[in-house]
């Protein structure tokens, strides 16, 4: 992905929103990847964890708006505790998650789930799942 620079998109409304719901200063992260080393949940994601991290300090809201990486994130803070710089991808990643719900973006529909899924899946998963996954 080509990205043009800009002081705007450096500083963009975006990142210092993340920041604000997370706590945590993104500036810090200077992609040592050691995040995406011990996650793992990576082998399923379509960004890994630095990458997001960089396209926050991007301010590219869009791209992250659209990856499967903060959903399937499990909170697990294998991350967390490897970051050099202490920074806590795992609030990073649940802030991404909470702002994507904000604007309406689910990722599942529970309106879409087949019946036969929804008889079968243990109903503590189904309402776990549905708090974290849809707004
Ligand atoms: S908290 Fe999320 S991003 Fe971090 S290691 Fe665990 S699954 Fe991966
Ligand atoms: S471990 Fe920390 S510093 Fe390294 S890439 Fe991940 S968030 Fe950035």
């Amino acid at each position: 992905m080509r990205v043009k620079l800009s002081r705007a998109r450096l500083r963009s409304e975006f990142c210092a929103r993340v920041s604000e719901l997370s706590g945590q200063d993104l500036n810090l992260c200077y992609q040592c990847g050691k995040c995406s080393a011990g996650c793992p949940m990576s082998f399923a994601m379509d960004l890994l964890p630095n990458q997001v991290m960089r396209l926050v300090q991007l301010g590219l809201a869009e791209d992250i708006a659209g990856c499967r990486t903060i959903w399937l994130c499990a909170s697990c803070l294998a991350c967390t505790v490897r970051c050099p710089k202490g920074v806590d991808i795992a609030r990073v990643m649940e802030a991404l998650r909470l702002l994507s719900l904000r604007k309406n973006i689910d990722f599942v529909s529970p309106s879409q789930m087949g019946q036969e899924a929804i008889a079968e899946l243990p109903q503590i998963a189904l309402v776990s799942g549905f708090r974290k996954f849809t707004g």
